[in-house]
């Protein structure tokens, strides 16, 4: 197909290492008449190119207010948002319309195609409006779009003769008519049937792999899965997808109560981040680099005997068993280490509510507690 895409950067091509999207310290306040509305508080994301982000939350949680802020359809209140190396909240209302023809792909769960004009003409529109390709090519380009959403036959009949599923692919097209890195996609399945939205998330997946940076909000957990990663929003805030991932069982509101327990703490490659039969007071989940735990043994040389990466957590044995630490942790030699760090204490305030985790929690000790043993050549 003579259709051309967007070509990520190779390695020694990228110039600065900042993520196609980047949040920072972001607040949303909504006017309303019963005074300012904190819809989105202190919202830090990072997504690097060729990501495939899907957004989960409960309704009103902040999903599209987010979204709006990365489209620039709406602005922060305070902090910055940076796409693909442009400073969104800077822009004015004219060089906001063409950056976001050139740079966003948006799709929205009501489709959105103009209902008078015929699907071609709907996919030709961010091209004239960005006069991003010669006219004489513009036609071409749509149909190859259309050929690419599987929708090459209907492209001279209205949007309303489509049905659901296809209106969204031809608002897929659209939002690829300019070729841009992001697409950015509102509860894109929302309106359609399971194999419908099936067929929508292949696309997606296509269009990822051809190097396109996606996210999607959606309601769908089971699609949501599937994804790079996932951003669960609670009440406005981003609940740390590491601690998420360590207490799958805990609610949207725990977990973010979690989230803002947790302190960052990080480590230099290579330096002790505890030693082995001090005192155990805190939980640790690992969220950047890997740590290793290092072992003991009778007349023989330390060993490692674990390494841990993000998304995985140390000092829940402690935790469950004898309080003082039964192996030392070390930062590994590849590179600096982040940890999030909750107190026992904490721990067991948030263990209270969810039975589930706190079964979890134990189980994974217990397991753990056995590989120690075995570790150090003792049986257990
Ligand atoms: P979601 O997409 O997760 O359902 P939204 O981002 O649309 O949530 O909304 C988050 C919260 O902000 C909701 O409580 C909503 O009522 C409120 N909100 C959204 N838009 C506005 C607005 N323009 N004015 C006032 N409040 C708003
Ligand atoms: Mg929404």
């Amino acid at each position: 197909m003579a259709i051309s895409f967007f070509k990520p950067k190779t390695d020694d091509e990228q110039v600065e290492d900042r993520p196609i999207i980047d949040l920072r310290e972001v607040n949303k306040y909504y006017k309303t008449a019963v005074g300012d509305y904190h819809a989105l508080e202190g919202v830090d994301l990072q997504i690097n190119a060729g990501e495939f982000v899907s957004i989960i939350g409960k309704s009103g949680s902040g999903k599209t207010t987010l979204l709006n802020m990365i489209t620039g359809i709406d602005r922060p209140t305070t902090g910055e948002v940076w796409v693909n190396g442009t400073g969104v909240h800077k822009l004015n209302e004219n060089q906001m319309a063409r950056w976001r023809g050139k740079n966003l792909g948006i799709v929205f769960q009501f489709f959105q195609l103009l209902p008078m004009i015929s699907v071609i003409e709907n996919i030709m529109l961010p091209m004239d409006f960005c006069r991003t390709y010669p006219i004489n090519e513009r036609r071409q380009r749509a149909l190859d779009l259309l050929e690419l959403v599987e929708l090459a036959d209907h492209a001279h009949k209205l949007p309303t003769a489509l049905s659901g599923g296809q209106q969204q692919r031809v608002a897929i097209a659209r939002a690829l008519a300019n070729d841009p890195p992001v697409i950015i996609a509102d509860e894109p399945t929302g309106n359609l049937d399971s194999k419908t939205a099936e067929s929508v998330f292949a696309l997606f997946n296509d269009l990822v792999a051809k190097g396109k940076t996606i996210i999607i909000v959606t309601h769908d957990s089971g699609l949501a899965k599937r994804t790079h990663r996932t951003a669960l929003i609670a009440d406005g805030e981003i609940v740390n997808e590491y601690v998420a991932k360590v207490m799958p069982t805990l609610t949207a509101s725990q977990l973010l109560q979690a989230t803002k327990t947790a302190k960052t703490h990080t480590y230099e490659a290579g330096t002790m981040i505890l030693a082995e039969g001090t005192n155990a007071d805190t939980f640790y989940i690992v969220s950047k680099g890997t740590v290793e735990v290092i072992l003991p043994r009778p007349n023989q040389s330390d060993v490692i005997a674990l390494q841990l990466g993000p998304g995985k957590c140390f000092g829940e044995m402690e935790f469950f068993h004898e309080k003082k630490h039964r192996a030392s942790i070390r930062a590994s030699e590849a590179g600096p280490v982040e940890v999030l760090a909750i107190g026992y204490d904490q721990l067991s305030e948030l263990l209270k509510q969810s039975e589930a985790t706190q079964e979890a929690l134990r189980q994974m000790a217990n397991k753990h507690s056995g590989e120690n043993l075995s570790w150090r050549g003792v049986s257990s």
